[in-house]
């Protein structure tokens, strides 16, 4: 079976693990505090905050920046259905606009136009790892004076050009940068998320509310001669990373330049091992843009089911999935009251798979994936 998605991970995580186990502090202290720094400089961003997944990192993003009832942020309805979720987390309301359809990531000329009074914010996603438009959308969100949030769940290691030179996703562009280290992302601590920032004071508002807005933190009153009291200067939440993921996350994030480099590798020889099928859309990377391959989603040509040929190539062994799907078809945001022509989203679900992809991944493999679909999809 080849698997859709496969975490690297090794006796280098599992004795990290053990150690942080072994220390005697298992929630969140130092290791979280080190994860945070090498993200952080790793990246190239001021602060990084760790949090239990990305899921709360845009909860907390929106949270920070005070978006409550009333307010509107523009996203992709074309995303997984956190990005919209966290919105409705706050009692604001989600906007889809419409995609690029070849890159998969959200239209600056949809998000423009869809700019309203009641605008606070616009989460921009890095579809599937590839960058979004960010020259475009940091322009469009500055001249509105509007809070630009990246949804980089899946864009660890991504890279994009700003100011004529290669920038990792999660240097301060936008306000705010999201991550997640899921098992389907390119690294992974089981569950874990980060926000990168370079506003000391959205830093200090996330660290406050991941730990129930708890004035002194516990590692502090830990380590403290005197006693302390702590206030509860906010209602928070519960959204602390453990020392145990932090622990295995920094021997992933030493990983990230390796996983990346062998992605690449991977998406350029499905390139080659796909490339002449007829109506088949290989993913496109525009110059300006590294995607870390976090997924490899092509477009089937028109003539093709796409759950009949997922379920032949599920038939010789090989998993995908279909493409990234649309918030605005699910019950919750299914009301039909979205305003904004959203076909493009629709399309490129309909029309996508997601085939596998993993750094341990074979030349094998892959050509076992590029012959099953070749075999089913012709000349
Ligand atoms: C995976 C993902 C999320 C959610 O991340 P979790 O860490 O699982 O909460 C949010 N947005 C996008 C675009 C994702 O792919």
């Amino acid at each position: 079976m080849i698997p859709i998605a496969l975490p690297l991970l090794g006796d280098d995580e599992a004795e990290a693990a053990r150690e942080a186990v072994l220390s005697g502090w298992v929630s969140q202290g130092p290791q979280v505090a080190a994860f945070e720094r090498d993200f952080a400089a790793l990246v190239g961003a001021p602060y990084a905050c760790a949090v239990s997944n990305c899921t709360t990192a845009l909860h907390l993003a929106l949270a920070a920046l005070d978006i409550g009832p009333g307010d509107e942020v523009i996203t992709a309805s074309h995303s997984f259905i956190a990005t919209a979720n966290c919105v409705r987390y706050c009692g604001a309301t989600p906007i889809f606009v419409d995609i690029d359809p070849d890159t998969y990531n959200i239209d600056p000329n949809r998000v423009a136009e869809a700019i309203t009074s009641r605008t606070r914010a616009i989460i921009v996603v890095h579809q599937m790892g590839m960058p979004c438009d960010l020259a475009a959308l940091v322009t469009i969100a500055d001249r509105h004076g509007i809070a630009l949030i990246e949804d980089a769940a899946c864009a660890a290691g991504s890279q994009i050009r700003m100011n004529g030179g290669w920038d990792r996703i999660g240097k301060p562009h936008g306000r705010i940068a999201c991550f997640s280290f899921h098992p389907r992302k390119v690294i992974t601590t089981g569950e874990g998320g980060m926000l990168t920032t370079s506003d000391p004071e959205l830093d200090r508002k996330f660290r406050l509310l991941r730990q129930h807005g708890m004035s002194v933190p516990d590692t502090v009153r830990h380590g403290s001669p005197q006693v302390i009291f702590e206030d509860y200067l906010a209602v928070g939440f519960n959204y602390r990373m453990t020392d145990i993921q932090a622990a295995v996350g920094r021997k992933q994030l030493a990983k990230l330049p390796d996983i990346v480099g062998r992605r690449r590798a991977i998406a350029s020889r499905y390139a080659e091992l796909l490339g002449n099928i007829e109506g088949l859309s290989l993913p496109f990377e525009p110059e300006w843009a590294r995607s870390n391959w976090q997924s490899y989603c092509v477009r089937l040509p028109s003539r093709a089911d796409q759950r009949t040929v997922m379920q032949k190539m599920l038939d010789q062994g090989i998993a995908t999935r279909r493409g990234i799907m649309c918030s605005h078809r699910e019950p919750p945001y299914a009301d039909g009251k979205h305003r904004h022509d959203l076909r493009r989203s629709e399309l490129a679900q309909d029309q996508s798979i997601l085939l596998p992809i993993y750094a341990q991944m074979t030349e094998g493999d892959q050509v076992r994936v590029a012959t099953s679909l070749r075999a089913y999809l012709g000349r």
